[in-house]
């Protein structure tokens, strides 16, 4: 069992890297944003509900998001271990993610923080919603976003280094090295 924790401000390559490491290392890769736009566009209550926070930019209220963890991972129950992709973005997220995964004795093994400068997040994300159409990356709302990412997200990397789970990987340059960089981490680690 392989637990691991994606973590940066939007536009850091959470996403794209999560996913490329579910594959290889055989893992669940758990991403709330992704369960919150495939719950908006099947217009369920949940997603009725999140897209009211997601189009401002804001958090989704802790208890929607601990809803969702909880039931993913009920339903996942076989999985191998768990990619952990924009969860949690709050103490009381990740309080609650120790407090789950310690009950069932498969504790996060180690975060991974990718470091990018705003200047890039924003060039990022203005041309993912060009591309995309994502609704909230324009810019006002990516400003917010980030704003929310200082003020509610960020001291999360305290509380993980405090654990020694915390390792930080620069976050600019060709996806692949980047890939390398995290694999080799995750493998020292092991
Ligand atoms: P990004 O990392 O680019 O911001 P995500 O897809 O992870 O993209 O998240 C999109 C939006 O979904 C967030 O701005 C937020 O509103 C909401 N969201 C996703 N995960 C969480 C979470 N763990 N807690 C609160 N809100 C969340």
């Amino acid at each position: 069992m392989l637990n691991i924790i994606l973590f940066g401000p939007p536009g850091s390559g959470k996403g794209t890297h999560s996913i490329k490491l579910a594959e290889k290392m055989q893992l669940y890769h758990l991403s709330t944003g992704d369960i919150f736009r495939s719950e908006i566009s099947n217009k369920t209550l949940l997603g009725i509900e999140a897209k009211q926070y997601i189009d401002k930019g804001a958090l989704v209220p802790d208890d929607l998001v601990i809803k969702v963890l909880l039931s993913t991972l009920e339903k996942q129950e076989k999985a191998k271990g768990f990619i952990f992709d924009g969860f949690p973005r709050t103490l009381i997220q990740a309080q609650k993610l120790d407090e789950e995964l310690n009950k069932k004795g498969i504790p996060i093994k180690l975060i991974i923080s990718l470091e990018v400068n705003n200047k890039e997040i924003i060039t990022r994300l203005v041309k993912r919603g060009l591309e995309s159409g994502r609704s909230d990356d324009n810019e006002e709302i990516i400003k917010q976003r980030l704003a929310f990412y200082n003020k509610q997200t960020a001291p999360l990397l305290e509380y993980y280094s405090k654990q020694n789970k915390l390792y930080t990987i620069h976050g600019v340059g060709l996806i692949e090295e980047i890939f390398v960089d995290i694999c080799k981490t995750i493998n020292q680690q092991k």
